[in-house]
C-alpha cells in the first residue's frame, strides 16, 4: 500500500477580462473550483493506478468536498482529519489569453497532528511505500517515523526548497525531481544525483521522458517520452509519481514501473484539469501513442 503525507488543496480558478492590477477591483466573469494540491494528485494517480492509497492530511471546516472527491476516486480519507484552520487553496486568475497569476494558502496542509501522523503510520505494513512532497509539515518527522517501521520512503522535491530536501534526505529510498529541481539540488549540495546516498533517483525529464540513476551503482536508465501533443502540463509530475510508486507497490520492476508511469503521464497531458482527469490503469495500458 502507499501512505501519503500530503496537501490538500481547492484549485479556485477565475476568469477574468485582464488580470487584476495593484488596486484594482475587478469581477470575474466564472468560477471553477478542482481538487488539487501535488499530495491529493498523488493519492488520486496511485489509487487510480490500482494502488490502496492511504492519504495523510487535513482539511478545514470547508474541505468536505475535498475529502469526498478522494474517497470517490478510490483514496482512503480516514486519516484526513478536519481541522478549524480553513483548507488549503490557491486563487487562480486567469485571462483572456491564458496567462495566469496564482495566490497559495497551505492552510490546513501546514497543520497536519502528530498524532494523526503515528495512528496512521502504525496501520502500515513493513514494505509499503510513504510518499511526501514539500506542500506539508512533518516531513522528517514521518520519514522517520516510516524508516523505523520498514517502509520505503520516497520524496518528491516540489515546490523545490533546498532546507527541506536536506533535511529528509538521509531516510530516502527514492527521490523524484524534474531537471530545474535537480539541477537545484546538484547546486545547493554539490553533489550529482548518484552521490546523494540514495537507492533510486528519478528525474522527470519533461517532453523527453524520465531518467533513473542507481543510487548504489551509478547506472543511469532514459526512457523516451511518448509522442502526444501536449495540452496542459499540470498535474504530469503527481501523475508519474502515484504511477511509479503504486507499480512498485504491485511489484513491478523499476524500469516497468518507470514505463507505465511514462505512459500515465503521456496521456495526462493530452488532458486539461488535474485530479479530476488522471487517467485509471486500463486507460494506461489500452492508450495508442
Ligand atoms: P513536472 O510537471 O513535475 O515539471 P515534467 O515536466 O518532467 O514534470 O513531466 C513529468 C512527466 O510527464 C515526464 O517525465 C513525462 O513522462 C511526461 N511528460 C511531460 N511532458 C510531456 C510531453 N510533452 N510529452 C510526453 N510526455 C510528457
Amino acid at each position: 500500500a502507499i501512505w501519503n503525507l500530503g496537501s490538500i488543496n481547492a484549485d479556485m480558478v477565475y476568469t477574468m477580462p485582464h488580470l487584476p492590477t495593484a488596486g484594482e477591483t475587478l469581477a470575474a466573469t466564472e468560477l471553477d473550483q478542482f481538487l488539487g494540491g501535488k499530495g491529493a494528485n498523488m493519492s488520486v494517480a496511485a489509487a487510480r493506478a490500482g494502488s490502496l492509497a492511504h492519504h495523510i492530511g487535513a482539511v478545514g471546516p470547508d474541505g468536505k468536498w475535498a475529502v469526498d472527491r478522494l474517497t470517490e476516486y478510490g483514496v482512503d480519507t480516514r486519516h484526513i482529519a478536519q481541522i478549524d484552520v480553513p483548507t488549503g487553496h490557491a486563487i487562480i486568475a486567469v485571462d483572456q489569453q491564458g496567462e495566469n497569476q496564482i495566490i497559495l494558502y497551505s492552510g490546513a496542509n501546514q497543520k497536519i497532528d502528530q498524532n494523526s501522523l503515528k495512528q496512521a503510520l502504525t496501520q502500515a505494513n513493513a514494505g509499503d511505500i510513504l510518499v511526501m512532497q514539500n506542500e506539508t509539515n512533518l516531513q522528517v518527522d514521518a520519514a522517520r517515523m516510516a524508516r523505523g517501521l520498514g517502509l520505503k520512503v520516497c520524496y518528491a522535491a516540489a515546490p523545490f526548497d533546498e532546507v527541506a530536501v536536506q533535511a529528509v534526505l538521509p531516510y530516502l529510498d527514492f527521490l523524484i525531481l524534474n531537471q530545474v529541481e535537480a539541477a537545484q539540488l546538484e547546486r545547493s549540495t554539490g553533489k550529482t544525483p548518484d552521490a546523494l546516498g540514495v537507492s533510486d533517483v528519478i528525474m522527470t525529464l519533461g517532453a523527453r521522458g524520465a531518467r533513473h540513476i542507481d543510487g548504489n551503482t551509478g547506472v543511469i536508465h532514459d526512457i523516451p517520452a511518448l509522442p502526444v501533443t501536449a495540452v496542459d502540463t499540470t498535474g504530469a509530475g503527481d501523475t508519474f509519481t502515484g504511477y511509479i510508486l503504486s507499480g512498485l507497490d504491485r511489484g513491478l520492476p523499476m524500469v516497468n514501473a518507470m514505463a507505465q508511469a511514462n505512459r500515465a503521464a503521456a496521456l495526462m497531458v493530452t488532458r486539461h484539469g488535474t485530479a479530476d482527469v488522471i487517467p485509471d490503469l486500463k486507460d494506461v495500458l489500452d492508450a495508442r501513442f
